[in-house]
Formats: C-alpha cells, sequence, structure tokens
C-alpha cells in the first residue's frame, strides 16, 4: 500500500483542504483557500465555530471522534490545523488515511514545552535557562538549576496567552506554583530581561523550499498579543539572524506549512521563547502589508504548490480587537484601517473578536521581489 503521508501530486484547484480547528485563524486559511480556487473542510467541536461560516464543508463534533474524523479525511485530500493542541491520537487516526500537514513530529514536539526548548537547544540557537519540574523537589532543586533568582513556572502542555504560568523568585515559590498547578509536569524558565519581544512567521514548502517574513516586533498585555509592528527595531543582521533559525527548526522538522517562532530580542543576542506549528496571530498583517500572506503560503505549502513571495510592500501596525474593543468597528473604518472581523457573535474579556491593520508606505524597491529559496 502507497504511503498515506505522500502526497503525490499537488492538490489541483477544486481539490478540498481539511482544517482541524474552526477559529479565526482556520477562517483565514479558507478564505486564502477559496482565493485559489480551493475548498476547505473544517473541523471544530464548537457548534458555531467562526470558521463555518466560510467554508464549502464542516464537520461539528469532538476531536477524538474516529468515526467523524474518519469520514472527515475521506472527504479531503490533505489535512492541515489551526491549532496545536490536537490530540495526537486524532492525528494518529488522520495520518493512517491521508497526509496530515505539518507532519506529527512537529506537532508532538511543540505540544510539549520542555520537549520543545530541549529540541531548540539541541540545534545550537539559545533559549532561556531551564529545568523539568516533575515534583516538588524538583521544583526546589530547579530554581537553583537555572542561575536566576526570578522565574516562570509554565506547565509543559495545554499553555497559551499566559495561562498555565507563574512567575516565581524563591524556591518556596516555585513549590507553590508547582502545587498550584495541580502537580502536572512542568519547566523552569529564567525570567528574561529582554529589550523587546519579536517573531519570525516562516513557510517551509514540501521540498524544502523556505520563506520567512519580516520579523514583527510584538507587544503584549495580560500576556495576549495586542500590536504587531513592522518594521521591528531588530538591525539588518539580526533579522537575518532570526530568520536563519526559523530555517534550521523548518529543516530539522522537516516541516511544511506556515509556522512562527517568537523571540526574545536581548542585549546579548536573540533566545527562542517558544514555536508555533501554525499560522499565528502576529502574522495577521501579512494579508494587508505583503504580496502573499501567512495563511495563503500555509494553503500552498500543505497542497503541494510553489510559495508565494514573502516580500513586503508597506510597513504595517496590526491591533487585535479584543473583547469590547470590538465595538469600535465604524471609527477604525472611518480611520482607514484594514479591518478584519471574525464573525464571533458573542463579546467575551479576553476574546480576539478582529484586528486592524494599518498600513503605511515603504519605499518601493527597483529590482522586483526576492522568490522563496530552496
Ligand atoms: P508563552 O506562553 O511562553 O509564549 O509566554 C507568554 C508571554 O509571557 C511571553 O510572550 C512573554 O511576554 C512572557 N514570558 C514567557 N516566558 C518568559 C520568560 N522566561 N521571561 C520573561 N517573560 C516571559
Amino acid at each position: 500500500m502507497s504511503d498515506p503521508q505522500v502526497l503525490s501530486a499537488p492538490v489541483p484547484p477544486g481539490g478540498t483542504i481539511g482544517i482541524l480547528g474552526g477559529g479565526q485563524l482556520a477562517r483565514m486559511l479558507a478564505l486564502a483557500a477559496a482565493r485559489l480556487g480551493l475548498k476547505t473542510h473544517v473541523f471544530s467541536d464548537v457548534r458555531d465555530a467562526p470558521a463555518f461560516q466560510v467554508t464549502s464543508a464542516h464537520t461539528y463534533a469532538s476531536y477524538r471522534n474516529a468515526e467523524a474524523l474518519r469520514k472527515f479525511a475521506q472527504a479531503v485530500d490533505v489535512v492541515t490545523f489551526e491549532f496545536e493542541n490536537v490530540p495526537a491520537e486524532s492525528i494518529d487516526t488522520l495520518s493512517l488515511l491521508k497526509p496530515v500537514r505539518p507532519n506529527a513530529r512537529s506537532l508532538a514536539i511543540t505540544q510539549e514545552r520542555f520537549d520543545e526548548k530541549s529540541f531548540v537547544s539541541s540545534l545550537g540557537i539559545a533559549t532561556a535557562a531551564f529545568a523539568a519540574v516533575n515534583s516538588a523537589g524538583e521544583a526546589r532543586a530547579a530554581f537553583g538549576k537555572i542561575g536566576s533568582n526570578r522565574a516562570v513556572l509554565k506547565t509543559r502542555r495545554l499553555g497559551y496567552d499566559g495561562k498555565g504560568q507563574a512567575m516565581v523568585s524563591s524556591p518556596e515559590q516555585a513549590v507553590a506554583a508547582f502545587e498550584k498547578f495541580k502537580k502536572a509536569p512542568c519547566i523552569l524558565e529564567a525570567f528574561v530581561n529582554f529589550d523587546f519581544e519579536a517573531s519570525v512567521i516562516a513557510v517551509r514548502g514540501g521540498g524544502g523550499t523556505f520563506a520567512a517574513y519580516d520579523p514583527p516586533e510584538n507587544e503584549h498585555g495580560d500576556h495576549i498579543l495586542r500590536r504587531s509592528i513592522v518594521p521591528s527595531r531588530l538591525s539588518a543582521p539580526r533579522v537575518e539572524e532570526a530568520k536563519e533559525i526559523a530555517r534550521k527548526i523548518g529543516d530539522a522538522l522537516d516541516y511544511v506549512g506556515t509556522f512562527c517562532v517568537e523571540l526574545f530580542v536581548t542585549p546579548d543576542g536573540l533566545l527562542v521563547n517558544e514555536i508555533a506549528p501554525r499560522v499565528h496571530n502576529s502574522g495577521h498583517w501579512t494579508i494587508d502589508a505583503c504580496a502573499a500572506s501567512q495563511f495563503e503560503n500555509h494553503i500552498r505549502a500543505v497542497a503541494g504548490w510553489p510559495l508565494a513571495s514573502t516580500e513586503r510592500h508597506s510597513n504595517a501596525v496590526m491591533e487585535n480587537l479584543i473583547g469590547e474593543d470590538v465595538r469600535d468597528w465604524q471609527s477604525v473604518l472611518k480611520r482607514g484601517g484594514c479591518l478584519h472581523l471574525y464573525g464571533k457573535s458573542e463579546i467575551r474579556d479576553g476574546r480576539k473578536m478582529g484586528h486592524i491593520t494599518w498600513l503605511g508606505p515603504r519605499a518601493v524597491r527597483r529590482n522586483g521581489p526576492k522568490s522563496p529559496t530552496s
């Protein structure tokens, strides 16, 4: 029998991309796919998932419903996902039937903070000092091991937007935080006194082609991304270094699709905070400021198409509309921002309801855009 993970030919226009997850990322992926003449089938366990409004087919079922997953796989040409916490067994079920892109290994490594940091370090890429914490004794010992008197305890799995994180400044506090997380496996990281945060949004095609967008500078509030700004304050050599870090990670994972590497920018250099194996909030500005967005490039990569240029034609500031911010949509339109609303009917505190991209001119290059390199 042929290997279901090998895509023997590019998915042709009219073919179907299966997407696990139905939030705003899936919604923007589906819109990008539609522009390329591709259909999408979105699978979500949320009844009124925002992506259902813009996809040609959808399945509303649990990610652990093997029968629903099998039917979904039969209806699509290739499977991808919009979030990293997809259960491993769902991917196992789907992998027997259709190519899953990015691959299961990329997902497994990035789902687990300790494995992720160990993997990044094994490539010779710098991270904050870290140590595993699986017991109260290890919490105490780890605090001494990482050589810092301020640290962050994080659960190894299922953390996002600062959930499952606690700042600690003594071994006793590390133990108390570990107990607060119900003794779930954790990682203790040295607190990084960074100048600012940045990220690289990169895309890797099946044959190892690679392209990266200019890294945005990211501002957070309450652990949620508020604003991404391009160009960032990174110097030109640091921009190249950031892109090389992403290339190294993509190659080592044999990754296919768009991914994000979150960075801390310190006076001593770049540190990798985490890898998101998916399109990312800090790359939303690429829809309005680039020839091809992170979403289009993800769809191209998973469908086995050539990658598009990641060249940026404008400067951009992307602002998230969080919770009540969305009520301001008319003033955004009046002020000329590019408005993106996610079709969520219920406003909740901390919920990402949409985003705005403000564009500014950028000097036009005379010799045309750069194409992706292999
Ligand atoms: P994370 O969930 O790991 O992406 O962390 C969310 C945010 O918490 C990051 O974007 C940082 O602003 C902050 N943070 C996480 N880890 C550290 C660290 N080791 N030192 C300083 N700030 C951190």
